[in-house]
């Protein structure tokens, strides 16, 4: 097994270190160096200024905080209704 990879992108034949790793690639390594990878992605989230990952990302921040007062609110409102379930005569 070679140490090296060519970059389907620049052709330019690099140590696999150069690579970012993909197990599911018969090589282990991804077919585009990281440099490549790393102008592409540059190149895609210019060319995509509201990009998934960044909305992802604000989305899950500001829900997050709704998730969690929600998850508060709930666990008030559930201990309540289990101390009230306590004190019914449910034994019977
Ligand atoms: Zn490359």
């Amino acid at each position: 097994m070679s140490n090296s990879s060519r970059c389907s992108h620049c052709w330019v034949v690099k140590d696999k270190a150069e690579f970012y790793k993909r197990a599911a690639s018969t090589t282990g390594v991804q077919n585009t160096c990281k440099e490549c990878s790393n102008t592409y992605a540059r190149k895609w989230s210019k060319a995509n200024p509201g990009d998934r990952t960044r909305r992802a990302r604000e989305y899950n921040y500001a829900n997050r905080e709704a998730v969690r007062i929600y998850a508060a609110k709930y666990h008030k409102d559930n201990y309540n209704s289990q101390r009230r379930g306590q004190t019914n005569d449910d034994h019977q």
